[in-house]
């Protein structure tokens, strides 16, 4: 790789603790065999995943290259209308005038979205030719013009600094605008090297963990999001994380609240059960179980098994997390789960005979 340069600091968190999550050889259509070394942030609210290496050089030039056109086919138009019928539901819609997307593709979505204005940005020179006789090309540096709705699919995991993408986007919103973004999800089910998702150019792979984090300190909060798998999609054979953002509200993050709200019931059992010393088991270390544990203080508590079947081997909260294996046998008082494929842990409780009295499903 020409010049390359090596990221130190987690981009998420500045964290420098990390380790080689993943490292294989890749040829795209840089065309070349380069080494892609991917690491992992070991901060453990964070645990982002990245590029540990790479080349802007490289990068740019591989930006510049013409795209080709794909034919649009009947899931993709399916897969584009869920993404408007998400923002359609949990924003504004009739108020929103006007539009900015972040890296159109082919324009698609621009052509689908109902919106009276419409914008866009990118750095392809023959996306930007064909695009702009039919859109205004919005120019970053120079405009002063602020958006309703700014919209950025699998852009994120492309940026060098995910933060500054997100404050610059942040700059070009209005005071009631939302942003979308869509990001291929690595939060429990896929792994980098199962699927298209682990390209040369993807500097990032988001879960909803390391988004939240993200998001941190922007002012900005989620308001809205949803996870899902669209296999016949060209754009994301894989789990995708669709999320909206708007300024933080003065009540603080609304999602929070909703979250805080749907679990207040199961909080105060959950208390109870730790308080009485009962045998707890949690399994799924994301954010689902930190948001539903973020007012109990958990190292005080010895009394609880940790399973998570990505993070094992490392410590939480003084205790060390386990596989579901080390667990054989075992009963307890209580059993939360806190990812969302239930079923998958239901039968792995199954088949290491692991029983329990009462059950919390935490679902985001
Ligand atoms: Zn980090």
């Amino acid at each position: 790789m020409s010049n390359s340069i090596k990221i130190n600091r987690c981009p998420v968190c500045k964290s420098r603790s990390k380790n080689i999550h993943k490292q294989f050889s890749y040829e795209k259509t840089i065309n070349k065999k380069v080494l892609l070394k991917i690491n992992k942030c070991l901060s453990i609210n964070c645990n982002h995943i990245f590029l540990g290496e790479y080349s802007k050089n490289d990068l740019k030039k591989h930006y510049r290259y013409p795209r080709l056109i794909t034919k649009v086919n009947k899931s993709e138009i399916e897969y584009y209308d869920g993404r408007i019928n998400f923002i359609k539901q949990n924003i504004k819609f009739e108020q929103s005038k006007s539009l900015l997307e972040i890296g159109p593709g082919d324009g698609f979505f621009l052509k689908r979205i109902n919106i009276e204005k419409k914008y866009f940005f990118d750095r392809n020179p023959n996306i930007i030719k064909k695009l702009k006789k039919i859109y205004k090309f919005f120019n970053f540096k120079n405009s002063k013009q602020k958006f309703d709705l700014i919209c950025a699919s699998h852009v994120l995991e492309h940026t060098y600094n995910p933060k500054i993408f997100l404050k610059k986007l942040k700059n070009k919103l209005k005071l009631n605008g939302a942003i979308f973004i869509e990001v291929p999800d690595f939060s429990y089910f896929s792994e980098p090297e199962n699927l298209d998702g682990c390209l040369y150019e993807h500097t990032h792979y988001f879960s909803l963990k390391s988004i939240n984090k993200l998001i941190e300190g922007l002012n900005l909060e989620i308001v809205a999001f949803r996870r899902f798998l669209n296999r016949d999609n060209k754009a994301s054979h894989n789990y995708v994380i669709q999320f909206l953002l708007n300024f933080k509200g003065k009540g603080g993050c609304r999602i929070d609240k909703i979250f805080k709200a749907k679990n207040y019931k199961e909080i105060g059992e959950f208390k109870k059960f730790l308080n009485k010393r009962k045998k707890i088991l949690i399994w799924g270390l994301g954010s689902n179980f930190f948001k539903f544990s973020e007012s109990i203080n958990l190292k005080n508590y010895k009394n609880i098994d940790y399973v998570d079947i990505r993070e094992y081997g490392k410590e939480i909260f003084g205790l060390k997390i386990q596989r579901p294996s080390h667990y054989y046998n075992n009963k307890y008082d209580l059993m939360i789960i806190a990812t969302t494929d239930i079923e998958n842990v239901k039968d792995s409780l199954k088949k290491n005979k692991i029983s329990y009295k009462k059950l919390f499903t935490l679902n985001g």
